[in-house]
């Protein structure tokens, strides 16, 4: 199936490792413009190059915090001015105890996982809205649905910003222009392997019994393959997907046990 996406242009934050990295070669895949950014230079090479050597789109990438307005400007100013697609994504705000979080914590979590994607959104949406098309996708988390106790920050401010996106993505489709959050659950990423390397350390277990545990939860069976989530990106950005916006995607393996 063709996406109809081939030659438009897309920033994906977040994007030299892991889900993002998977969302942008699946969007380069479809013949889509990528705009890379991250803190570290050696993965962004590394990610720009294996994209270059698959594909034949064009990739620029831009070592920036995307939490901070330098960041996200530097980011914006690698793009060409008709941007079509965006994903929006940054690192999760660290597990805790909540008694444990200061202002500051909040403050970190917020700007990540709400303020700076609505920031990017400003930017990009209007001139997304002229041109009449335009597919905004932002990397949340399973948390939204169903929260996890020890991630009371990653719970707190995502759910703002899909809070937000429930409004604003009601404003748009008209314009072909769709909003969409998708929420991992068990990925097999850098960040996961830490966060059970965590686990195992606070619990005195092996990473393999707490990797062993997390899978009797999983349905599926498996962690989820970033290949799988950055496909399911890449069809809500296509040109099929026009009629598809406010929604929140799960994809976790068949771990959340609810009708709907
Ligand atoms: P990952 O494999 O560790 O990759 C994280 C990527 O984000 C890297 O490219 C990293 O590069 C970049 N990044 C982090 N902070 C950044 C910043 N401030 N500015 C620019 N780039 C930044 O992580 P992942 O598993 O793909 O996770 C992506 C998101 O999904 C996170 O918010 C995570 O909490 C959420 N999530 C993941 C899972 C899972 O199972 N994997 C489940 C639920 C939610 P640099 O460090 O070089 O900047």
């Amino acid at each position: 199936m063709d996406f109809g996406i081939k030659g438009k242009w897309g920033l994906v934050c977040a994007g030299s490792k892991g889900l993002g990295r998977a969302c942008a070669e699946s969007l380069a895949e479809e013949g889509v413009n990528v705009v890379i950014v991250a803190r570290g230079v050696e993965a962004l090479a590394e990610t720009s190059e294996h994209i270059r050597s698959n594909t034949n789109v064009e990739v620029r990438t831009v070592a920036a915090d995307i939490t901070t307005s330098e960041g996200r400007e530097e980011a914006l100013d690698a793009c060409p001015g008709e941007l079509d697609i965006l994903i929006n994504n940054a690192g999760g705000p660290p597990a805790g105890d909540f008694r444990d979080f200061e202002v500051t914590d909040w403050e970190k979590a917020l700007q990540a996982n709400m303020l700076t994607p609505i920031e990017l959104i400003k930017t990009v949406l209007d001139g997304m809205i002229e041109r009449k098309f335009g597919r905004i996708v932002n990397i949340t988390s399973a948390a939204v649905k169903a929260p996890i106790p020890i991630l009371g920050l990653s719970n707190g401010a995502r759910a703002g910003l899909t809070g937000f996106i429930a409004g604003l993505s009601r404003q748009t489709p008209m314009h072909n222009v769709t909003i969409n959050n998708i929420l991992p659950g068990a990925f097999a990423t850098e960040t996961m392997n830490g966060r059970m390397a965590a686990m195992a350390k606070q619990s005195d277990q092996s990473i393999e019994d707490v990797a062993k545990s997390r899978l009797k939860a999983i349905p599926a069976g498996r962690f989820g393959e970033p290949k799988e989530f950055g496909q399911l990106c890449a069809y809500i950005c296509s040109a099929q997907a026009s009629y598809i916006t406010g929604h929140n995607f799960l994809i976790d393996g068949g771990v959340y046990n609810g009708t709907l």
